[in-house]
């Protein structure tokens, strides 16, 4: 059998620059999420030799609703709700998933979604799968946000709102003006849903995310696979919230439950932030080093991801290939999963890279000069 029509698809790709293959990790790491340098450690290592020592099985075996709810997951989901300061919790086997249960299920016909126009691209599975109305706003622009509902309120709109956003942005990094969302969500009596999967570990008091402490209704979503060194995601949500996913989201019904083994192991890495206030703190000071070292060349910077828009597919292709050859691992991000010609280099600040490779990173940059002091 040929797939003529596949390939040549891909071959527009490539003429394009847009080609995507997946290619080994190498040198100094500028391009994961492991902002913590949790992966690879002993601590995570040490949970899961423990955790199989304990006779914790390595695969659930079926669903949460049947057979696969195992202590693991209880134990995980009742220690995260106690660190998140949230009324309940539900584990899912990562945040793609959590993000389709969360849209699909939660907003109600007859309510309004209405999201940055930036957000992960699966929160846009899940509002696709859902029944609600949905409506973008500008990116990080509250009173566009505003505008949104109150036109769908003039419209006749009288459910729910539900306002979508990340608190730091993947491809951006760009922080949520998440006080003045609050705000909004507030006067509104609209829920405001937040994705911490970038700042958990990393912002908010020992890495419980940004949203932390935000007087209004939340539904939060901490991603186990990040900072968090390990795999997973946490919805934090009201109780009803919580049993409306179980009861509704078929990314969690229909799904075998995620391995005990890996429940574990992300407790591990929970606790790790609770009892060890220098994690969250040594990434905070990895990032305020970069962000020295990039706002010295003219790049705002706003948090341990920081993009170098070069615009040209190709040309970000090339410099990331150049730094790589000098031992920097830096990908070119490009379309679609960007905008159209804004291609750049993401610049990740992990756990993984010290104040002097984040430096010579900075000065390996071609075309980067450091503004004189
Ligand atoms: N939300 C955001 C903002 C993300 O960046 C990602 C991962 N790229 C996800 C959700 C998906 O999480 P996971 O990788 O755990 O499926």
């Amino acid at each position: 059998m040929s797939y003529p029509r596949h390939q040549a698809a891909l071959e527009a790709l490539a003429q394009r620059g847009r080609l995507r293959r997946v290619t080994p990790a190498g040198g100094w790491d500028f391009a994961s999420n492991d902002y913590l340098g949790l992966a690879g450690s002993e601590l995570l290592a040490h949970a899961a030799r423990d955790a199989l020592a304990r006779g914790v099985p390595v695969g659930a075996g079926g669903s949460r609703l049947l057979r696969g709810n195992h202590a693991e997951h209880r134990a995980l989901e009742g220690e995260a709700a106690e660190f998140f300061g949230s009324g309940a919790v539900l584990y899912m086997g990562g945040g793609f998933q959590a993000n389709q249960a969360i849209f699909s299920a939660l907003p109600m016909r007859g309510d309004l979604v209405v999201h940055d126009a930036l957000v992960h691209a699966s929160a846009h599975e899940g509002m696709r799968l859902g029944r609600a109305e949905t409506r973008g706003f500008a990116h990080n622009d509250v009173g566009d946000a505003a505008r949104v509902i109150a036109d769908w309120r003039d419209a006749g709109g009288r459910g729910r709102v539900w306002i979508a956003v990340e608190s730091v942005y993947s491809m951006q990094g760009a922080l949520a003006p998440l006080p003045a969302l609050a705000e909004l969500a507030a006067r509104e009596d609209a829920v405001l849903v937040v994705d911490e999967a970038h700042a958990t570990g990393v912002f908010g008091p020992q890495g419980r995310g940004l949203a932390h402490g935000l007087a209004c209704p939340l539904v939060t979503l901490h991603t186990g696979g990040k900072g968090l060194g390990a795999s997973g995601a946490l919805i934090c949500a009201d109780r009803v919230l919580i049993e409306t996913l179980v009861n509704k989201a078929r990314p969690f019904i229909y799904a075998t439950a995620p391995a005990p083994l890996s429940a574990a192991v992300l407790r591990a890495g929970l606790r790790a932030l609770a009892e060890e206030p220098g994690l969250a703190a040594g990434a905070v000071a990895r990032m305020a080093h970069a962000g020295n070292e990039a706002q010295a060349r003219g790049i705002p910077a706003s948090s341990q991801i920081i993009p170098l828009v070069v615009g040209d597919d190709l040309r970000a292709l090339d410099m990331a290939v150049d730094l790589q050859a000098q031992g920097f691992d830096v990908r070119a991000i490009r379309p679609p999963t960007v905008p159209r010609g804004t291609a750049r280099l993401r610049i990740s600040v992990t756990g993984n890279v010290g104040a002097a490779q984040i430096s010579a990173l900075f000065a390996a940059i071609p075309g980067l000069q450091r503004a004189a002091a």
